[in-house]
């Protein structure tokens, strides 16, 4: 399977232009896959599976910023906590108290971002409002983590004004919430749009947007 260049120089320079950071989603993609892109110089990659993380983490050259973006289990923050850049799935405090537990014990500080829930399927994971509140509040007493910003992922829909509306609704609890700043947490990261929902992410006011398919090919 080979990566798709010309997509990549497009999409790059868009993001280039626009100030967002594209993170390059490999799951279940081979390593030459990853060392294909990186050799045209990209460095961030999203991973959504710890084993395969872990695997890659260990082939790969160390200066990959690797972004786990799938649900993290509590018992397996410690094989990723002495090398992950940003945790974008956090959405428990039993979760970011283990992250903190596990970056202490690796004498670092992890970056984290909320996962909020924004799409219609009651299947996908993520935050309502108040508990969006609650967990910026009471991460105050977490000394080993940094709560960067918010993620989200919008509904699976043809109807792309529902996709929009959602990635708006996002975009509000995000400006809402950046002037609440505390000793660990300061959102200044807005991670949404994946292959299909970028190019609305963007116009939305994303900074960071996660795409594999239009990269990669078809998983
Ligand atoms: C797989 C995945 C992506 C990338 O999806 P594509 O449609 O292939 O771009 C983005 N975000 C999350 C959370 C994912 O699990």
């Amino acid at each position: 399977m080979a990566i798709n260049r010309e997509v990549y120089l497009v999409l790059q320079d868009e993001c280039d232009k626009a100030g967002v950071t594209l993170v390059a989603v490999s799951k279940t993609k081979p390593v030459e896959d990853i060392m294909a892109l990186y050799e045209m110089g990209h460095r961030d990659f999203g991973e959504s599976y710890v084993q395969e993380l872990t695997t890659k983490w260990e082939a790969l050259p160390k200066d990959i910023r690797w972004h786990f973006i799938g649900h993290l289990q509590s018992n397996k923050v410690k094989y990723l906590a002495s090398f992950v850049h940003l945790v974008h799935g956090v959405d428990s405090e039993k979760l970011l108290r283990e992250i903190d537990k596990q970056a202490a014990k690796n004498n670092r500080i992890i970056h984290c971002l909320l996962q909020v829930h924004i799409a219609r399927e009651e299947t996908k994971f993520g935050l309502d409002d108040a508990e969006l509140k609650a967990l910026l509040t009471n991460s105050v007493s977490f000394s080993n983590i940094k709560i960067c910003g918010l993620m989200g992922m919008a509904s699976f829909s043809d109807d792309m004004m529902v996709v929009r509306n959602e990635l708006k609704h996002l975009k509000t609890l995000f400006d809402n919430h950046t002037s609440l700043s505390t000793a660990n947490s300061q959102l200044s990261i807005l991670s949404m749009g994946m292959s299909a929902d970028y190019k609305i992410a963007m116009e939305e006011g994303s900074t960071m947007i996660r795409v594999g398919s239009l990269l990669f090919g078809e998983r």
